[in-house]
């Protein structure tokens, strides 16, 4: 119940999905949180759900729009004057998009890559120099396995997520002397709003592709960012850990 005690985390995307569940796992394990999101009023209900069955103020919810520079500041300072400073941040914020390479408008490229890799380098310059100041910390970033493997479309989100994969490796060569551990994570077909707008006749195919043939709960791979945020994981870093049913490994 303990394993994130004395730890105050970032997590963006906060509101709903994984973000929502991991946000829950950290205040079970006794951490102090900040949920930012650009849904606003139901960021907020998470962080009051949240405390109120704890019957605690684990949680705070900000406005954070990740390509904003200005906004992961404010959400960084959040931290440092809401709970004393930062030890662990969570790039969960991330958006889909289906679209292959010439079907793929220049805009919603933009979109895509400001959202899923810009968001995640902005985080990490912010976060950095707080984590610095705590001796250390521990950064994990979300891809996916479309961050490692190729499909027929989705062209922005996989060129996103493959480099949100190589970042987190140059990142974690960068700050091993500061003690700051960065790691990326691979989640495979969750079960999410995000995948909710996905008609069923197009996710059964993708959700039988692995061998555990389901889609996952958010909780399942919440539970493996608790372990990488938490001092289990002292001597892992630059690591991609897929959370997918077995779907990368056939
Ligand atoms: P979700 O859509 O439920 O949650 C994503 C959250 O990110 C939402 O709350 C959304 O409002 C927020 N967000 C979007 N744009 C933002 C912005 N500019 N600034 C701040 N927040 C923003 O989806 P999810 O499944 O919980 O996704 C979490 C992460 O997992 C994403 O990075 C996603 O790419 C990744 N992922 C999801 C799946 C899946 O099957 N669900 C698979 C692999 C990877």
């Amino acid at each position: 119940m303990d394993r994130l005690k004395g730890k105050v985390a970032l997590i963006s995307g906060g509101a709903r999905g994984q973000g929502a569940a991991e946000a829950r796992l950290f205040a079970g394990e006794a951490a102090r949180i900040v949920i930012g999101d650009v849904l606003d009023d139901l960021c907020k209900r998470t962080a009051d759900e949240i405390n109120s069955k704890s019957g605690s103020k684990a949680v705070a919810a900000i406005h954070l729009d990740v390509t904003r520079a200005a906004d992961w500041r404010t959400a960084v300072d959040t931290c440092i004057t809401e709970f004393g400073g930062l030890d662990v941040l969570v790039n969960n914020a991330g958006i889909a998009n289906v679209k292959g390479i010439e079907e793929t408008s220049e805009e919603e490229w933009d979109s895509v890559v400001n959202i899923n890799q810009k968001g995640v380098w902005l985080g990490m310059k912010a976060a950095i120099p707080a984590m610095r100041r705590r001796g250390g910390g521990s950064i994990i970033n979300i891809s996916s396995i479309y961050g490692i493997i190729g499909s027929a479309g989705s062209a922005a989100y996989h060129g996103t997520k493959g480099a949100v994969r190589l970042l987190t490796k140059s990142g974690a060569v960068q700050y091993a002397p500061d003690k700051i551990r960065i790691n990326s994570v691979h989640p495979g077909v969750i079960l999410t709003p995000m995948v909710d707008v996905v008609p069923r006749s197009e996710l059964q195919p993708l959700i039988d592709m692995a061998p555990m043939k389901r889609g996952a709960q958010p909780e399942e791979v919440g539970w493996c960012v608790v372990f990488l945020a938490s001092d289990e994981a002292s001597f892992v870093t630059g690591a991609e850990l897929v959370v997918d049913g077995g779907y990368t490994a056939v």
